[in-house]
This record gives structure tokens, C-alpha cells and sequence, in this order.
């Protein structure tokens, strides 16, 4: 349960404009809410819903406690209708139903509320159902679209829709959002690197694998640090068990990016911009030992290891030969 005021930190203009029109009663008929997958666009939508038929709102903030907030927040709303793909896509006859169940006005009611979740997923039947609905509005029906894929939308149905663009939430934002959440920020800023997703981010995160894998990249620069030839040895012995999957390497790649990058920052006297922001000591014993140069082709270096991964070549055999580059000089 959010207020319009928390959902206003990461989403200002949508959350502005909304609650405009709450507050001039002037809420459209239609909207489609398009952004990537953990923007808030439910919670949003769930707000308005609130905000729409709340009881005792103060301005345009929903009190959260009247049995209209209480029952839409559970879900049981009777004017307030989710609906979301039934398997793999939406189809006309969920459509029709809602039609159906929307026919049958009660008198007391002041509107109704559909949300369609992943409104893309609508067949074109269901779609050419939906469109029938947006173009007879009764005046009081409301219809929130929700889609991560706007560009698969019917273009006759975007021009009925009023289009709320939801942003990606920015790393420092979502690294504070993990602060607050009791996230250490050692782990927090990785990991705010890695995603713009909230969700997956605390999920990372509660992943015991995470926090090892970032440990074993610390440790192979301590090992390349020292020169010698145990970085190979160490890539068999501890790095190639941890990152087995090809997802799993993926990720290891990126945390020694990350960590090439903080070499990188050391040298041009950027502290604040570090991801490793307790590992200070040992990057700067690294950065010390190598030109700028160097850390520029050692950061092209992992970026082509990435892609060669994605080009199915040997995990091993790429790891070698990404140790053997970093290792010269
Ligand atoms: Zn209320």
C-alpha cells in the first residue's frame, strides 16, 4: 500500500497528471500505463481506483481505511474488475464476461473500474471486443491499460487510450529504496547496477550465490594483484564451481566490469561514483600498478568476453583467455 505521495518519488509526472485530474474531476475514460516491469503501474493503478471511489479522501489521496480503500486494496471491490491473460494470452471471451458484468449497473454505484494487466496479450478478437467497449463509454466506466510492450498495442486502441509513460527507476533512487528496506549498501549498489527492478533487485539479493559471486571477484583481483600464475589456478578452483550456468557467468562478467570500472573512477579521482565502496584499499593498490590504458583495454576485454559468451563459446576456455589478457602488462 502506497500513497500518491511515495508513488510520486519514482514516477513525478505520472503521479502529477493523475492527480490533477482527481483533484478537477477530470479522470479519462481510458488509459494505457506503459513502462517496464516493476515501474508501479499496478500500484498506480490501484490508487486511482481508490482515489475514485474513496469515501473520505483528503485532496486527492485516498484515506487508505474506508471500506471502499479496504475492499479495493483486497481485491473485492464489486465495481472494481482485474483482469490479466488467462495462460497465454487475454482472450475475447474474458472480455465479453467483463462486458457482461459491467451491464449489470447498481444504483448505488458511481462507476466502475476495469484494469487489464499485460493488455498486449489480448488476442485480436479480444482486442476488437476491448475496442468496442472503449468507444461506447457510459460516462462512468473507467479502463487502465497495462503494458510493458506498448509498440504491440492496436493503434486503434492507443488512440482511445490517454498514454501515461511509467520511467525506469534510476540507480540512485532504487539504491535508496534497498537502504530503506535494511539492504547493506555495500550489496545495494551492486546490485542497483545490475537492475532497475525493485523487485529483482531484493531478489538478487536474498540469493546467498549473489553475495559469493561478488566475494570470488574480489578475490581473483586480489589473486591477479599478486601477480604469479594463480589466477589460473584460482579460476578452476573457485571461480569456474560458482559461476556454472551460462546466466551465472553472465553475471560474473558483469561484476568484474563493475569492478574494472572502479579502477577507472580511482584514476580520474571519481571516489564517489564506486560500486566496490568497501573495497577502496585494493583498488587503489590495482589502480596504481596499471595505466589508464590498460584498464580502457582490460574493460574492452571483458565487454568482448561477454559477448563471445552469448556466442555459446566454452565458458572455460573464455575464462582462460580473459585471465591470461587481464594478467598481461
Ligand atoms: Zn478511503
Amino acid at each position: 500500500m502506497q500513497t500518491w505521495e511515495q508513488l510520486q518519488e519514482t514516477q513525478p509526472n505520472v503521479v502529477r497528471m493523475l492527480k490533477n485530474s482527481i483533484l478537477k474531476n477530470r479522470i479519462a475514460h481510458a488509459y494505457l500505463f506503459e513502462g517496464g516491469r516493476g515501474t508501479g503501474k499496478k500500484a498506480v493503478g490501484i490508487q486511482l481506483a481508490k482515489s475514485f471511489f474513496c469515501i473520505n479522501k483528503t485532496g486527492a489521496e485516498p484515506c487508505n481505511s474506508c471500506i471502499e480503500c479496504k475492499r479495493i486494496e483486497s481485491g473485492n471491490h464489486p465495481d472494481v474488475h482485474f483482469l490479466s491473460p488467462d495462460g497465454l494470452s487475454l482472450k475475447k471471451e474474458q472480455i465479453k464476461d467483463l462486458q457482461r458484468e459491467f451491464s449489470k449497473k447498481s444504483v448505488e454505484s458511481k462507476g466502475k473500474i476495469y484494469l487489464i494487466e499485460h493488455a498486449d496479450k489480448m488476442t485480436n478478437q479480444a482486442a476488437n471486443s476491448l475496442l468496442k467497449f472503449l468507444e461506447e463509454p457510459d460516462g462512468q466506466t473507467i479502463a487502465i491499460l497495462l503494458t510493458e510492450q506498448v509498440q504491440q498495442i492496436l493503434p486503434t486502441i492507443l488512440s482511445r487510450c490517454q498514454i501515461l509513460n511509467f520511467q525506469p527507476l534510476t540507480a540512485d533512487l532504487l539504491l535508496q529504496k534497498l537502504l530503506q528496506q535494511g539492504v547493506p549498501a555495500h550489496l545495494g549498489k551492486i546490485v542497483a547496477s545490475l537492475t532497475n527492478n525493485i523487485n529483482e533487485a531484493l531478489a538478487i539479493i536474498s540469493d546467498d550465490w549473489f553475495a559469493q559471486a561478488r566475494n570470488i571477484v574480489i578475490q581473483l583481483n586480489e589473486v591477479l594483484l599478486k601477480r604469479g600464475h594463480h589466477a589460473l589456478l584460482f579460476l578452476h578452483e573457485n571461480w569456474l564451481s560458482h559461476f556454472k550456468e551460462k546466466e551465472q557467468l553472465s553475471v560474473g562478467l558483469d561484476l568484474l566490469l563493475l569492478w574494472f570500472k572502479d579502477l577507472l573512477y580511482i584514476q580520474i579521482g571519481e571516489e564517489n561514483s564506486l560500486i566496490y565502496i568497501d573495497q577502496k584499499e585494493l583498488l587503489e593498490a590495482q589502480s596504481m600498478r596499471f595505466s589508464q590504458k590498460k584498464i580502457v583495454d582490460d574493460l574492452t576485454v571483458i565487454l568482448e568476453a561477454k559477448k563471445r559468451l552469448n556466442a555459446n563459446v566454452n565458458p572455460s576456455l573464455l575464462m582462460e583467455q580473459l585471465i591470461l589478457k587481464l594478467q598481461e602488462g
